[in-house]
């Protein structure tokens, strides 16, 4: 029988993977299950939230000329002993190789009241319920002052101009980004009437509002869940090594510690990244995916697979359509104080970094052009 590649997950890291390893595993079976038949443009869900069109892009157009298997269904469960994959729709896929790649949701289970009142732009769905109240809201929160709460509060501010935006943040806004960054980002969001609260963390979410753990009332229409995101509970639930977050400990060809069947790649694994913690982010997740597919096909071929060389080189962040922050940074993700552009020329890089990643996703070869 052909060796079994299994990819759970078609985000950055599954499609990629999943493609990289149906171009390099010889005759090895991939099959891709996700959830939904649509590649999802995570990195614009805020635009989502704020009704923005993107592209729709059906996951079989995408794997055309790959050879790769697309299965359209919820995994439910992982027998790792087995090895196999229990779906929704009542069928088991069983794998010789594994690669997990489920990404991540909001974590709504912080603060009390998060779960019950606060919206998200997670997932596809959450930026769809957001979109859908957007016409009835005259303020909304954001709680998050990391990369994503930037990109949806800015998003807010600019698509609708009357709206009250308010960012809150428990430490300060961008900590990621260098001290020019950060003067940029305060710049734009004075300058469009955005109230940034900095060192306030959130005791608790309620259907008005939110109250601060220095007892301060913010009371707004919604409120916007983005200072954290989880993973799914599967990996820990089958009994594989994570950290405390539930992300899959992985060795340096990404093959999960525990489980060197297993494959795991984006937000849900966990590696230092030239010393550090890998961030949950698109650009050391897609590397991953690719790196992930050929693992799994050296695995397939039983070959030792080799080491992921995986470095960072910036961050976009987008303000809304029109400006934005492009940080250069060390392989290491430290922020190079100087190599900033901002304004129009950020939003035009940060455009054409997103685009060309569909792009690529495009390409059966898309491992060449990355
Ligand atoms: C609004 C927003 C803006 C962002 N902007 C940036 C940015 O500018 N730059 C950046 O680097 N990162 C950004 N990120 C983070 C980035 O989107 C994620 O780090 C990235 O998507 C992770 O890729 P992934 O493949 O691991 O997971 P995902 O892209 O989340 O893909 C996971 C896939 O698994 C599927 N899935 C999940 N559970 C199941 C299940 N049980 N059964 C079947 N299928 C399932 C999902 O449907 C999805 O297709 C942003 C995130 C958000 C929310």
């Amino acid at each position: 029988m052909n060796h079994r590649i299994v990819v759970l997950g078609a985000g950055y890291a599954g499609l990629g993977a999943a493609k990289r390893a149906a171009r390099a595993a010889g005759d090895a079976e991939v099959t891709l299950v996700n959830a939904s038949d649509r590649f999802v443009e995570r990195v614009r869900l805020h635009q989502v939230a704020t009704g923005q069109e993107t592209a729709d892009l059906p996951l079989a157009g995408l794997l055309d000329g790959t050879g790769a298997e697309l299965v359209v269904a919820r995994v439910t469960g992982l027998d790792a002993d087995a090895r196999r994959v229990r779906l929704d729709d009542g069928r088991a896929l069983d794998y010789d190789t594994l690669v997990y790649a489920l990404g991540s949701t909001a974590d709504l289970d912080v603060v009390p009241g998060a779960r019950e009142h606060a919206l998200a732009v997670a997932r596809p769905a959450d930026a769809e319920r957001l979109r859908d109240r957007l016409p009835d809201l005259g303020s909304v929160t954001v709680i998050g002052g990391g990369l994503t709460g930037i990109e949806t509060a800015a998003e807010f501010a600019d698509a609708r101009p009357g709206l009250r935006v308010d960012l809150v943040t428990a430490g300060v806004l961008g900590e990621s980004l260098g001290p020019r960054a950060r003067d940029h980002l305060h710049r734009w969001f004075a300058g469009r009437g955005v109230t940034v609260h900095e060192n306030a963390p959130v005791a608790k979410v309620a259907a008005d509002g939110l109250m601060l753990e220095d007892g301060r009332e913010l009371p707004s229409d919604a409120v916007v869940w983005a200072a954290g995101f989880r993973v799914p509970s599967l990996a820990a639930d089958a009994g594989l090594g994570v950290d405390g977050r539930g992300r899959i400990r992985v060795d340096a060809s990404l093959r999960a510690e525990t489980h060197p069947e297993i494959v795991a790649v984006g937000d849900v694994a966990t590696l230092p990244v030239r010393g550090r913690e890998a961030r949950m982010s698109c650009q050391i997740g897609l590397p991953m995916g690719l790196h992930g597919g050929i693992t799994a096909a050296a695995l397939a071929r039983g070959r030792e697979p080799a080491r992921a060389k995986l470095r960072y080189v910036g961050q976009c962040v987008s303000l809304g359509r029109g400006d934005g922050v492009v940080q250069f940074s060390r392989a290491d993700d430290t922020p190079i104080a100087r190599a900033v552009v901002t304004g129009r020329a950020a939003a035009r890089i940060k455009e054409t970094v997103v685009r060309s990643t569909v792009f690529a996703m495009r390409r059966p070869g898309v491992g060449a052009l990355l």
